[in-house]
């Protein structure tokens, strides 16, 4: 199936051409590990998911790269302001290193509940100091640097003709729009590449390097590991949509020098996870994790339900109540496929079954609609040609696709269901299987007829059997 996907380097919906048949390689901009990773973050991590499930679905292999940010960077864009890490450690009276685990391990927490496959590689910036010092060694002797003394050596912005691409902003443009905050450099927009300890405090992280103690400087890290892990050329890079016009941007001018044009062949930016008055931010201090909607009773899937009924560029407002109508959403369709193990199995169509993969695969494949795909789905559940063994093996289908774990839900309402009946005749039920298992059928027959004798009817399920009582 052909797949299309926006890109932002062109502003259009285009074909996607591997670099390689049959694989893609894509980096996402990962959290930075100070704090506790809020929806909106876990909406740009599902987002990849999808996108990778996508290609998985299309027979594609995967490498997929995301970084943890767990070098103490400056909280604003512009390399000024205070250190997050540091930040993190003095409010929870931890080292920098404790509070970088610590975030790692919630994150990962909240990353399986939704469901996320693991991406293939989760490099720590603190990890690639090395490299991070090679690539800007590299960027010295090709001319693209500058020191400004007693503060950190600086990308020159006016040394890279497309400087602003992505953004659709030209330089004279971004030095018209730019607030002043670091009078010292030649460009409003150059950036560091490192960041000289300072003299007066002494910091938790610091490295030393051919220029001096310090650090590196934030956008350093998402080049060099993703050229480490997926090669110099990769097809994809996703981040959230703040990251166009400074960090991706300033991404591109460090590497395309290094590496060459283009650097990375599509860019795809997602849109945010709202609250009434504005982003979901950890710089609000107040905000939703999965772990806070697992500890409220709320099934994590219905999350991820809320998020796929939305396109991924546009936004999604997110407050319980939208919460509460994606769990009803959500648990509709729960109770439906768990209706359809109620039935004797009867075969898999296979026609029946290819036409309606296609079917629920072609929207994602067409730029990620997932919220087609859902509609799709709940067609399907209303077609009364298809049996109920090919609707589940869609179900299993559904479920690689977009990972809301319907099947699995389902299966635990059913067996819920099936647990009222008395033991004595589970008891039945389950010597019944194994005389069909060994076809040992006269023997099955008879324990049917007692268990109807005794008021329950049994019912062949893909996993079993459910036990109903008779009306
Ligand atoms: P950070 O840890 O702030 O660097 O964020 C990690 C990732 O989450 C980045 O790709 C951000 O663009 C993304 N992100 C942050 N806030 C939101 C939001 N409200 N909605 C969607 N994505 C977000
Ligand atoms: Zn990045």
């Amino acid at each position: 199936m052909q797949i299309r996907l926006y890109n932002t380097m062109t502003r259009k919906i285009e074909d996607f051409k591997p670099i390689t048949p049959n694989h893609v390689g894509f980096y996402s901009c990962g959290p930075t590990v100070y704090w506790d990773q809020h929806l909106g973050n876990m909406r740009t991590f599902l987002n990849n998911d999808i996108l990778k499930r996508m290609f998985l679905a299309n027979g594609y292999s995967v490498t997929h790269v995301m970084n943890f940010t767990d070098v103490g960077h400056l909280t604003s864009d512009e390399d000024t302001g205070d250190d997050k890490m540091e930040k993190g450690a003095a409010r929870e009276n931890m080292t920098v290193w404790q509070v970088a685990d610590k975030y790692i391990a919630n994150c990962v927490r909240d990353m399986n509940a939704l469901n996320l496959i693991r991406p293939t590689y989760t490099p720590r910036a603190t990890e690639h100091i090395k490299e991070q010092i090679e690539w800007i060694q590299k960027l010295e002797k090709l001319g693209y640097t500058y020191e400004i003394p007693g503060d950190g050596i600086y990308y020159d912005t006016s040394k890279f003709a497309e400087y602003g691409a992505l953004g659709g902003q030209n330089l004279s443009e971004l030095r018209a729009g730019a607030r002043i905050e670091n009078n010292n450099k030649k460009n409003i927009t150059d950036f560091a590449l490192w960041k000289f300890s300072p003299t007066d405090t002494k910091r938790q992280m610091e490295w030393e390097s051919p220029w001096g103690v310090g650090f590196p400087g934030w956008h350093l890290e998402c080049s060099t590991m993703s050229s480490k892990y997926l090669g110099e050329h990769f097809d994809i890079h996703t981040g959230g949509q703040e990251h166009i016009k400074v960090h991706h941007t300033n991404e591109i001018a460090q590497s395309e020098p290094i590496v060459g044009k283009p650097w990375v062949h599509y860019w795809v930016h997602w849109a945010w996870l709202l609250l009434k008055d504005g982003k979901m931010s950890k710089s609000s201090g107040s905000f939703w994790t999965v772990q806070g909607l697992i500890d409220k009773g709320y099934d994590p899937m219905s999350y991820r339900y809320l998020v796929l009924l939305g396109h991924y560029r546009q936004p999604v407002e997110f407050s319980m109540d939208s919460l509460d109508a994606a769990t009803t959403g959500y648990k509709n369709i729960v109770r439906k496929v768990a209706d359809l193990m109620n039935d004797d199995a009867s075969g898999i169509d296979e026609d029946k079954y290819h036409q309606w993969h296609d079917k629920i695969l072609a929207p994602v494949s067409d730029n990620l609609k997932t919220a087609e795909s859902l509609v799709v789905v709940q067609d399907l559940l209303k077609d009364k040609n298809v049996n109920n063994a090919t609707k589940l093996a869609l179900f299993e289908f559904v479920d690689e696709l977009l990972g809301l774990q319907f099947m699995d839900r389902a299966k635990k309402l059913h067996e819920l269901e099936s647990v009222a009946a008395p033991v004595e005749i589970q008891q039945l039920a389950q010597q019944r299987l194994e005389a069909k298992k060994s076809r040992d059928f006269a023997t099955a027959d008879n324990l049917r007829n007692q268990i109807d004798a005794a008021g329950w009817t049994v019912m062949d399920t893909p996993d079993g059997f459910k036990l109903v009582k008779k009306q």
